[in-house]
């Protein structure tokens, strides 16, 4: 079995602690590899080597840093299927899939090579007799970021282009789940040219998450994981100085307005809900039609499509669907529909008793399709993100009505109506409390030069992922004010405001 290790000062280098876990093929079930859990040890040296290149790398000129991610970008796409194959072979997704992450992933890059542009400042020309100010934007230091297991290649690529663009350097610390793409990311940033030292991966947990928080010479923390953990992160993080952006889980509502065409909304929610089993930050869980008739109408529709996924590996060309990441993810989606049917929803398409007939992958993590209809707000199916191939359908009268469910809910990552009413679509986008918002669109996940990022739970933190929001977190302001007169004044004057 291989070992998976950190990647500190441009070399893959071994753990100083003995803590190891194994890795698991989620699509048989079978551990593949032993992943070394890192120690403050490890997190420090990885920082000391950041901590040294930074001087260099933050002065180095933009353009130039920009020129080493565009060759980074070049061998991302040359290689893309190398790297989708090691996160489907992970995480469980399906191939399409992952190269589908990779592209987004690759976006952040081509955002960040146009650095010189985004890295331009602004100056105000005689802000007194002869005096000038203009602002510039510096990089911080040594950032971190923290990623979960659902996109182990685009998360830690929404982060690190931006940071590297704008001069930081950065440690990243993957999930323990899917650790491998971040190694391979790592090897190609040399390959582009990126000096030792100047974008490093420490491996583990908690023990790693805690040293990054706890060290000095971090001086700021990008996340992405579950709520509860976003929010520890936050607090942490803030009480000890850092900046900190962490972005957290989602429940997102799909709003089906009696107007909609039934067939195009259903197809929409069929990959959004379904994709990646569920596991999306992004992932419609909850559809809210509205109006008498709706719910059958969109129920009908969805039903035997729910029926129909194709459930299998995610290198299998017909699997619509893979696994979920872990045995225990799958129990968890499992006790779910319980918990939901046990509460009084109907369980119009059951995934529990999915076989996976295919040799070899019998002991696979496979959830199949599942569709409960009549859930309430009350219900643990509908409060919680299950993170699973589970849609719940929550029956409302009215447009007002579906937006005072959206309201009620702790989380706002993304939401999205489908209609024909421009009245009702413009009403949603500019009063719904939700931080990304499609209109006819299952899944408005912002391009790289727009911004990612939720709110209420889905967020702690002022800036969003990515373009200019990525930029402002990553860079603070200096302003400078500059007095060229032609003549210096030779007679003292006493200063005054204004
Ligand atoms: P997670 O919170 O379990 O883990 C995320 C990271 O935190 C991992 O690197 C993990 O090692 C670390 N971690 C876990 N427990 C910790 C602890 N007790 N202390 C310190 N660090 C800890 O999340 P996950 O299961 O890997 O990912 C799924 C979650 O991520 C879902 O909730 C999903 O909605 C969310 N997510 C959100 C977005 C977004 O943009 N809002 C995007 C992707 C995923």
């Amino acid at each position: 079995m291989s070992t998976i290790s950190h990647y500190i000062d441009g070399e893959v280098v071994q753990s100083t602690s003995n803590r190891t876990q194994p890795v698991f093929n989620p699509a048989t079930g079978q551990a593949i590899s032993e992943l070394q859990l890192g120690n403050a040890k490890d997190l420090a040296t990885a920082v000391a080597a950041a901590k040294r290149e930074f001087p260099a790398w933050s002065q180095m000129p933009p353009l130039r840093r920009a020129r080493i991610l565009d060759k980074f970008k070049i061998i991302l796409w040359d290689r893309m299927d190398e790297l989708a194959e090691a996160i489907t072979l992970e995480h469980g997704k399906t191939f399409d899939d992952a190269k589908g992450e990779v592209t987004r992933g690759l976006e952040v890059v081509e955002f960040a090579t146009s650095a010189p542009s985004f890295l331009k400042s602004d100056f105000s020309e005689n802000v007194g007799t002869g005096v000038d100010t203009y602002n510039v934007r510096q990089a911080l230091g040594v950032v971190a970021g923290i990623t979960p297991f659902n996109f182990p290649a685009m998360v830690p690529m929404w982060m690190f282009p931006v940071a590297l663009a704008c001069g930081n350097t950065f440690v990243l610390k993957p999930s323990e789940r899917d650790p491998s793409p971040s190694l391979l990311i790592a090897q190609w940033l040399k390959e582009a040219g990126l000096p030792d030292g100047v974008f490093n991966v420490v491996q583990g947990d908690k023990e790693v998450v805690d040293a990054i928080l706890e060290h000095p010479d971090v001086k700021a923390v990008s996340f992405v994981g579950s709520t509860p953990i976003a929010k520890y992160i936050y607090v942490t993080g803030i009480t000890n100085g850092k900046r900190v952006q962490a972005l957290g889980g989602a429940k997102n509502h799909a709003v089906i307005m009696p107007d909609a065409d039934m067939d195009m909304a259903a197809n929409a929610i069929m990959g959004a809900a379904y994709g990646s089993a569920g596991e999306r930050c992004m992932a419609i869980s909850v559809v809210v039609p509205v109006g008498e008739g709706t719910g059958d109408a969109i129920v009908s529709a969805l039903k035997p499509k729910v029926e129909a996924l194709s459930v299998g590996p995610g290198m299998d060309a017909e699997s619509e669907m893979g696994p979920l990441v872990t045995k225990q993810a799958q129990e968890r989606v499992l006790s779910y529909i319980d918990a939901g049917e046990t509460s009084g929803a109907d369980v119009v398409v059951d995934g529990r008793n999915f076989n996976q007939a295919k040799q070899g992958y019998e002991d696979g993590y496979y959830v199949g399709g599942t569709l409960l209809d009549n859930v309430t707000p009350d219900m643990s199916v509908y409060r919680d993100e299950i993170f699973g191939p589970v849609l719940s359908v929550v029956r409302r009268d009215t447009f007002a009505d579906a937006v005072d469910l959206i309201h009620g809910h702790q989380y706002a990552n993304g939401t999205a109506i489908f209609t024909r009413d421009g009245d009702a679509a413009r009403n949603f986008a500019q009063n719904i409390e939700v931080g990304m918002v499609g209109i006819n669109v299952p899944i408005p996940v912002p391009m790289a030069f727009h911004s990612f990022g939720g709110w209420k739970a889905s967020i702690f933190g002022d800036h969003a992922m990515h373009g200019m929001e990525g930029v402002r977190f990553y860079t603070r302001i200096k302003t400078t004010t500059t007095r060229w007169p032609a003549k210096l004044d030779a007679e003292f004057k006493m200063p005054t405001l204004g």
